[in-house]
């Protein structure tokens, strides 16, 4: 099963039509159905490692500042409980929680998936990011991962490679600052070359403006770790910045999307002003 690393961006793309969600459709349509989808999203960043173990789990509007279609957004796919005995079976010995009341479904998860597969028909699964583990745990926890692609699990990391609120410029919808893209070009060098070099952008000069917090930067490093696994690099499924401070780069890994004609190149028209200024947790 092929697995990826999707740049979400705004909250507002799960209801927009753009290159990016083309691209996430794109990639939903040309994968094998998975028997399930286990998410690595930004947005459950806790002080543990946990599994999503509910039959049904709730969508969750986790941020605000949004208009109300945004909030009205459900993904009702169903869970499935199994696959968390078998996630904390392949960490070992790292050890992960069942977690059965707490979370859900997130939007850093959902709002990629309403384009991905529509339906919500597959069932999804989302493992938290322990915010006390560096970066090594997390590449490391990503290659032992693996085996679950096997046995028909779609693994999707979602964030953002440089994501950086305080520096967003609403007037710049398509734009990226030079340090965003120098660290955004530096990440997809290792991601399409070396893939677990990718661990060491902490030492890059424009790392501290990228990622001012590393939420949105370790689900990359899940992926990494998968492709240092399976023994080859990543592909990237589409590029490009948003708001001057975000890169919206994805990758796929074992698979190239079809691509439609507007995907890897050009730009969306600039919609400035379209989401509040004071927006905030995308
Ligand atoms: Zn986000």
């Amino acid at each position: 099963m092929p697995a990826a690393f999707i740049g979400h961006g705004n909250p507002m793309n799960a209801l927009e039509d753009n290159r990016y969600t083309r691209a996430w459709r794109t990639f939903g349509t040309s994968v094998p159905r998975p028997r399930a989808i286990l998410v690595i999203s930004a947005h459950w960043y806790i002080n543990a490692t946990a599994v999503t173990a509910m039959p049904r789990p709730r969508t969750i509007h986790d941020f605000y500042g949004f208009p109300p279609e945004l909030f009205a957004v459900g993904y009702p796919a169903p869970g499935l409980p199994e696959l968390a005995a078998e996630v904390s079976e392949v960490a070992k010995p790292a050890w992960v929680g069942a977690d059965i009341d707490s979370w859900g479904i997130d939007h850093g998860t959902w709002s990629v998936l309403v384009h991905a597969f529509p339906d919500a028909s597959i069932p999804v699964v989302q493992l938290s990011i322990n915010a006390d583990k560096g970066i090594d745990y997390h590449l490391d926890l990503g290659k032992k991962l693996a085996p679950l692609r096997e046995r028909g699990v779609l693994i999707i990391g979602s964030g953002n490679v440089v994501h950086n609120l305080r520096g967003m410029n609403w007037n710049l919808a398509d734009g990226g600052f030079d340090w965003a893209q120098r660290f955004d070009e530096d990440a997809r060098a290792q991601m399409t070359q070396s893939p677990a070099d990718v661990a060491r952008l902490d030492a890059h000069r424009d790392f501290r403006h990228a990622v001012p917090t590393p939420d949105h930067f370790i689900p990359l490093l899940y992926l990494a770790g998968l492709a240092d696994a399976a023994g080859h690099a990543t592909d990237v499924m589409v590029n490009g910045y948003a708001y001057g401070s975000l890169s919206m780069t994805s990758y796929t890994l074992g698979h190239t999307s079809p691509q439609a004609e507007d995907q890897a190149t050009g730009a969306n028209p600039p919609t400035p002003g379209e989401a509040p200024p004071d927006a905030s947790n995308i």
